[in-house]
């Protein structure tokens, strides 16, 4: 559903992706791999239309999107977490899930908070009194309020307590065993363990 071909990306004169070529299929749980500046938020920014410079054909669900804005991408239904989470600090954690709200929000809501049981605790919480953990979870629900079909996570166990990394884990296998796919930038193993398939990017290439 998810095809890249013959990506390159360039940053100035720099190139950061080298011909990468990839698919996600329906229901799959792709782990990219690979060690700090091999690439990994490149290409999923590249996937979401962030990048300045690109060569190479992205198509999602049958359509060519390479040419797409980014928001049009969303609207088609890629959901992306970046690894910095962009929640919305000032706003408590019930207005992070609400502003992003589409389709039946009382449903997606009650659905995304029983992903998620620790954020149904905190609703009313201003998310910069969250731990980094508490925040990755609220980025990825976030994302779900928006009824995306397909999931771009980058790093979402990052510096995150071992009981949240476990959490996180448990949720976004859920979401697999529900059929949603998902490429997941993500060097922790207890991920990797549980995919369909584990692709790994060195200096900006995928290796065999
Ligand atoms: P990390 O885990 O550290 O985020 P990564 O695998 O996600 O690493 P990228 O962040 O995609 O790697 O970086 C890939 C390469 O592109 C690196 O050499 C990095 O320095 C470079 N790069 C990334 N973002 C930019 C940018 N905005 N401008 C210039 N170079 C960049």
């Amino acid at each position: 559903m998810l095809s890249v071909q013959n990506l390159n990306v360039w940053y100035g004169a720099a190139q950061a992706l080298f011909d990468v070529s990839l698919q996600v299929a329906p229901g799959e749980l792709v782990v990219l791999q690979g060690l700090n500046g091999a690439g990994k938020s490149t290409l999923l920014q590249a996937i979401m239309g962030l990048s300045p410079r690109v060569s190479g054909v992205i198509s999602y669900e049958n359509n060519s999107i390479s040419a797409w804005e980014s928001h049009r991408r969303a609207q088609a239904g890629l959901g992306y977490v970046a690894e910095d989470r962009r929640l919305f600090t000032g706003l408590t954690v019930l207005e992070n899930l609400r502003v992003a709200a589409r389709g039946d929000v009382d449903a997606n809501e009650a659905q995304v908070l029983a992903l998620f049981p620790a954020l149904k605790t905190m609703l009313r919480r201003v998310s910069s009194q969250m731990s980094g953990g508490e925040q990755q979870m609220l980025a990825i629900a976030r994302t779900l309020m928006t009824a995306p079909r397909l999931l771009l996570l980058d790093e979402p166990c990052e510096g995150i307590s071992p009981v949240l990394v476990e959490s996180i884990v448990d949720a976004l296998l859920l979401l697999r065993a529900r059929g949603m796919p998902m490429l997941v930038a993500e060097q922790n193993k207890l991920l990797a363990e549980r995919a369909d398939r584990v692709i790994t990017l060195v200096a900006g290439q995928l290796t065999a």
